[in-house]
């Protein structure tokens, strides 16, 4: 195995620990005979104590102005910006997407601290005015204490980032359990917040299982609020746990993300939107990815056509090669997009394209999944049901506009739906009609700009408040109405 020089340990307190009786080691997916990093594990006790150590940091902090939290943020994006390229390697090298994906999304985490330092600097309450000459009122907003923050490896730095900032510029107290497949990469986030100087005990960093550590942070008494991302197995147990122990919750889940092919649909941009949202850059593993796509009958033929040719021009292998698609994260997910397709097979689909672990000596040490095509898809199959999480199209014929709709409805998730149209008429009633909490207009369903809402409905998210944008912080804070005379 390459040697490994990466070897953090858990941050409790402000200290780092290696003392710990077991490690996490994480591989690349597309060559794993190469250790990317080796962490701590941490266990039951390990997060007891970074709670505690939250708990008893977390006066002082919020005794902080906003303005002087969001300086931390600050010093921290400035860390990682001081270190951009190495770490776009390690995403990549750690979780498998492209190189260009691991730069959007390491461009990411640097905004988004920025951002919530800004969001900082007017996150209060506001001030309608009183009925009464002699009254001022105003509203205040308060943290709620210690949060819990569980993460998924898809985006291992930006989507802690997106949950850590506002929690910490709205001043409470952090407890972080990363992804086991992705703790390398998130351990640098936190290293980012240690060398801005972020007083100790304020963000803690627990690597571990979900089933010890997450569990602990759903259950033990001095976290108050939970922010969780992940599948719905998962974050359905977090979300009831949670609320069986009176916590503040927030789970942001899967997604059966499709996209509209209209009979007025520029075909070249619906397979530009195809290939982006659902095969490109992350292999299909983006909650938000496309994963069918319904294409109106009358341009089926020729949006397969184009779809299949593009596919086939697809390169896939080393995602710090210039491809357009790298491995599956893990042996299971591959094991597990294989399974898919299997099933899809036996339901009767088409396989158009793909379909096979990609073999050879560029790909027998990695975890590749050929660009897959299904046709002859049936809404009510398991393929055009259950989130995937590869790169795997299912391609859905429809007759008009309102099959098109009630397909797309037609699922547990509610996270993200595209149309490709040139109908102002269809974009409009889509818009309006599509059970989603992202519905875009001739764009990919990936990719959303951090100052907008972020969540879903039904099984894609709790819904009850959103991520991202300002009104991230009023997840993490009390909100007081304030009368003085
Ligand atoms: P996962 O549910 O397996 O794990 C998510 C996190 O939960 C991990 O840190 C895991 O260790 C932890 N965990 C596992 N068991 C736990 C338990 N019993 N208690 C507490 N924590 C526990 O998900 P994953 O495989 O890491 O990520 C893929 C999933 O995440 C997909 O379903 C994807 O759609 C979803 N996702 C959603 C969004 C979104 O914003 N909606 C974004 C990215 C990923």
């Amino acid at each position: 195995m390459t040697a490994n020089n990466n070897h953090r340990g858990l941050y409790i307190d402000g200290t780092w620990h290696t003392d710990t009786n077991d490690d996490i080691e994480s591989t690349n997916p597309a060559d794993t005979t190469e250790v990317v990093g080796t962490v701590s594990k941490g266990d039951h006790d390990a997060a007891v104590e970074a709670i505690e150590a939250a708990n008893a940091a977390e006066a002082e902090w919020s005794d902080l102005s906003a303005h002087d939290r969001g300086a931390y943020l600050r010093d921290a994006a400035d860390v990682v910006e001081s270190r951009f390229d190495e770490l776009v390697t390690l995403v990549s090298r750690e979780m498998g997407k492209t190189e260009g994906a691991a730069r959007g999304e390491l461009q990411r985490t640097v905004d988004l601290l920025n951002y919530y330092a800004e969001v900082a600097r007017d996150a209060g309450g506001h001030a309608p005015p009183s009925a009464s000459d002699d009254t001022v009122t105003y509203t205040a907003r308060e943290p709620w204490g210690t949060a819990a923050i569980i993460t998924p490896w898809n985006y291992p730095i930006a989507i802690p980032t997106w949950k850590i900032a506002p929690a910490l510029v709205a001043g409470n107290a952090v407890v972080f359990k990363p992804a086991s497949q992705t703790p390398t990469i998130a351990s640098e986030l936190v290293a980012a917040f240690d060398e801005a100087g972020l007083p100790d005990g304020v963000l803690n960093f627990v690597p571990g299982s979900g089933s010890e550590v997450g569990d602990e942070l759903t259950t033990n008494d001095g976290i108050d609020v939970i922010s969780f991302t992940g599948s719905y197995e998962v974050g359905s147990t977090v979300e009831q746990a949670a609320a069986d122990a009176g916590k503040r919750v927030q789970c942001e889940m899967g997604g059966k993300n499709p996209l509209i092919v209209d009979e007025t649909a520029d075909l070249d941009l619906a397979v530009d939107l195809t290939v982006q949202g659902g095969l490109s850059g992350l292999s299909g593993q983006a909650c938000t990815a496309t994963s069918r796509v319904l294409v109106f009958e009358s341009v089926a033929d020729d949006y397969l056509d184009r779809l299949l040719d593009r596919v086939d021009s697809l390169e896939v292998g080393d995602p710090l090669d210039g491809v357009d698609m790298g491995p599956k994260s893990s042996a299971s997910e591959m094991e597990s997009d294989l399974e898919y397709i299997e099933i899809a097979e036996g339901e009767g689909t088409t396989l158009a394209a793909g379909g096979e672990r990609l073999t050879g000596d560029e790909y027998d040490d990695g975890y590749f999944v050929e660009p897959t095509v299904f046709t002859d898809v049936d809404p009510e199959m398991r393929i055009a049901q259950e989130e995937v999480f590869g790169p795997v199209i299912s391609v859905i014929e429809v007759s008009d506009f309102e099959e098109a709709v009630a397909v797309a409805n037609g699922v547990e998730y509610g996270l993200s739906a595209s149309i490709c149209t040139n109908r102002l008429d269809h974009a409009k009633e889509f818009i309006g009609d599509v059970e989603t909490g992202v519905v875009k207009v001739n764009q990919t369903t990936t990719g959303v700009e951090m100052q907008m809402p972020f969540g879903g409905r039904k099984h894609s998210s709790t819904e009850t408040f959103k991520e991202q944008g300002r009104q991230a912080v009023e997840f993490y804070t009390h909100e007081k109405a304030v009368y003085v005379m």
